[in-house]
C-alpha cells in the first residue's frame, strides 16, 4: 500500500490539543491496519498571523495541495480580533475550502446511547436518530457580493445549477449506501435561489438515483423536525446558509459539541477534515477538550480518503466503547482529560486489531 501523506492543521485553542489526540488515534489505527502513513504539520488561523501575518500561508496551501488528506483543528480566537491584523483567522479556513474545492460538507449526527441523557432533548425522542448533513460549503450567500454601508447593506445568494448538482450527487451517493432518503431543504416559497435547488435536485435525481426516495422541506419546518422527530431524517442536503444554521442545531441533539466530526469533500485528494467545534478560548490549554469529535473526523479520514471502512468501523466502535465504559470529558459531565479519553480509545482500537489479526 502506498504512504498516505496527512498534513495536520492545528490551528488555535484548544486544535492543537484535539489534534494531537486525533494523531495518537490516527497512528494506533496504522499499527492496528497497517497503513502506512506520513505526517507534516502547518500553520493556519491565528496561528499564523502571529508568524507569517497571513491567515493561510502560502507554504500551507502548497503543503496541504501536496497531501492525500487534511485534518485541521480549529481557529479563531480573542488574541485576533482586534482590528490591528490584516486578517481573521477565519478567512484562513474560508480560503483553504475554497482552493482545495472541498464543496461539500459532510456532518454525521448519531446519537450514542451511552450519552442519551446528556442531549437537549428527552431520551425517548432520540431512539434511532443517525442522520447526515449535506451542505454546499462554497457558494451562496457567503461568498456572494455584498455591500456595506452605515444605512444600507446586502448579500447576493447566487447559485450555479453545477454547483447544486456535484453537492447533490455527493448526498445521493452517501443516502444509496444507508436508508436511502434524501431530504432537500430550502425557502422555495421565497426564494428564487431556493427554487432552483429544488428543480435541480428532482431533475437529477431521477436521472441518476431513481432508487432514492426525495422529499423537500422548508427550513423553517425542518428547523423544528429537527428537535420534533429528528430520528425521521438520513440525508439532509441544504444550502451553505442553511447548513451552517442546521447542523449546530443539529449539535444540540448529541450533548456536546465537541463530539462531532465533519469531513468537507471534492472531487478529488486532499479532502478536509475537522471537527465540527471552533477553537473554544474559555477551555484552551486546560487538556480538558473532548477530543472525540476530532477522533471520529478520523474515522471520516479513513473512510472517505483511505477507503478503509474497516478501520473507521473499528474506530467508531472503539469510540462508542470507550463512552460507554464511563470515560468522559468535563463537557460530557466527567472529570478526564483529552488526553486519556484519547489514550483509552487507542488502547481499544489496538485490541479490534489484534481481533482482526487473529480473524
Ligand atoms: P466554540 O465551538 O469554540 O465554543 C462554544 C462552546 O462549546 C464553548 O463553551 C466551548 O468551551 C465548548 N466547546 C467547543 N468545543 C469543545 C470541545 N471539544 N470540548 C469541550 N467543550 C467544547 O465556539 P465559539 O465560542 O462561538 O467560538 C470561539 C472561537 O472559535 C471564535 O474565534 C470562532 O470564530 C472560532 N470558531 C472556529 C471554527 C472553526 O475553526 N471551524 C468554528 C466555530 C468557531
Amino acid at each position: 500500500m502506498p504512504e498516505a501523506r496527512i498534513v495536520l492543521l492545528p490551528g488555535d485553542g484548544i486544535g492543537p490539543e484535539v489534534v494531537a489526540c486525533a494523531r495518537q488515534v490516527l497512528e494506533a489505527a496504522a499499527r492496528a491496519f497497517a497503513l502506512r502513513l506520513s505526517f507534516r504539520e502547518a500553520a493556519i488561523g491565528g496561528a499564523a498571523l502571529d508568524r507569517f501575518h497571513r491567515a493561510l500561508p502560502e507554504a500551507t496551501l502548497a503543503a496541504c495541495r501536496d497531501a492525500d488528506a487534511v485534518l485541521l483543528g480549529a481557529v479563531g480566537g480573542p488574541r485576533w480580533e482586534s482590528g490591528d491584523w490584516p486578517e481573521r483567522p477565519e478567512q484562513g479556513l474560508l480560503a483553504l475550502r475554497k482552493a482545495l474545492g472541498v464543496y461539500a460538507n459532510i456532518r454525521p449526527l448519531r446519537v450514542f446511547p451511552a450519552l442519551a441523557s446528556m442531549s437537549a432533548l428527552r431520551e425517548e425522542r432520540l431512539q434511532g436518530v443517525d442522520f447526515i448533513i449535506v451542505r454546499e460549503l462554497v457558494s451562496g450567500i457567503y461568498f456572494g457580493e455584498r455591500s456595506e454601508g452605515p444605512e444600507e447593506a446586502f448579500d447576493v445568494c447566487r447559485y450555479r445549477r453545477d454547483e447544486i448538482e456535484r453537492t447533490a450527487r455527493v448526498a445521493a451517493a452517501i443516502a444509496r449506501r444507508r436508508r436511502g432518503l434524501v431530504t432537500q431543504v430550502d425557502k422555495a416559497n421565497v426564494l428564487a435561489s431556493s427554487r432552483l435547488w429544488r428543480g435541480t435536485v428532482a431533475s437529477l435525481l431521477a436521472a441518476e438515483f431513481p432508487e432514492l426516495k426525495l422529499e423537500h422541506l422548508l427550513v423553517d419546518a425542518a428547523a423544528m423536525h429537527l428537535l420534533l422527530q429528528p430520528a425521521r431524517f438520513d440525508v439532509i442536503l441544504t444550502e451553505n446558509l442553511f447548513g451552517d444554521i442546521l447542523s449546530d442545531e443539529a449539535a444540540a441533539l448529541a450533548g456536546s459539541l465537541g463530539l462531532l466530526p465533519s469531513a468537507s469533500l471534492g472531487d478529488h485528494a486532499p479532502q478536509l477534515y475537522e471537527p465540527v467545534h471552533g477553537s473554544a478560548p474559555d477551555i484552551a490549554g486546560r487538556g480538558i477538550a473532548n477530543p472525540i469529535g476530532a477522533i471520529l473526523s478520523v474515522a471520516m479520514l479513513l473512510r472517505h480518503s483511505l477507503a478503509r471502512e474497516d478501520a473507521a468501523c473499528a474506530l467508531e466502535a472503539a469510540v462508542e466503547a470507550v463512552l460507554a465504559a464511563g470515560f468522559r470529558t468535563p463537557d460530557l459531565g466527567g472529570s478526564d482529560s483529552s488526553a486519556t479519553v484519547a489514550g483509552k480509545v487507542a488502547e481499544y482500537l489496538a485490541r479490534a486489531g489484534q481481533a482482526r489479526r487473529w480473524a
